[in-house]
């Protein structure tokens, strides 16, 4: 969905969205997360001299592997849009002829505002990095790669201990 900057009235426009994850999912290519239906947002948008405003809000669920037990999981985002395009006032008239350093843009490609680029881009931002499933987690057996949240395999303990600790160790022994 496509927002032309001329066809936002004067006293603002409301868009309330329900996207498909699908839609989304096919704009992200590929990524390590699922984008579950449906994706709403609540935004507004208003222009002033040299700008454009969005604020709103959106909601999503997404599904994504544990970071440790790599288990798929739902994972539920909500955040707030808050962007501001930056427009030079004769853009819409000369806009071919600039190059696109001299629009100062916040990825507004002509006229337009991809909507579903700027949903897809808050999502991502909002999509945790090492996610776990649940807090205490925990797990696969780093030997056999039982999951140890279902079961206990009969491997031996392994101290938890860090490569670089195990060698500082190893020093102060040989301190001694
Ligand atoms: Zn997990
Ligand atoms: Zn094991």
């Amino acid at each position: 969905m496509k927002v032309n900057i001329v066809d936002i009235p004067v006293h603002g426009l409301q868009l309330n969205i329900t996207k498909n994850g699908d839609e989304l999912q096919a704009i992200a290519g590929e990524v390590d997360f699922i984008i579950l239906s449906p994706v709403s947002a609540n935004l507004s948008l208003s222009k002033t001299d040299g700008e454009i405003l969005m604020y709103g809000n959106m909601a999503s669920i997404i599904k994504q592997h544990c970071a440790r037990c790599l288990k798929q999981f739902e994972h539920k985002i909500s955040s707030k849009i808050d962007i501001v395009y930056t427009i030079e006032p004769e853009c819409g008239k000369k806009e071919k002829e600039l190059s696109s350093e001299e629009i100062r843009t916040n990825d507004l490609e002509g006229n337009e505002i991809d909507i579903d680029v700027v949903l897809l881009e808050q999502l991502s931002l909002d999509i945790p990095i090492r996610a776990v499933c649940k807090s205490d987690c925990k797990g696969l057996c780093p030997k056999c790669g039982a999951d140890l949240n279902q079961e206990k395999c009969s491997c031996p303990v392994i101290e938890q201990i860090d490569q670089r600790f195990a060698k500082l160790k190893e020093l102060k022994l040989n301190k001694k």
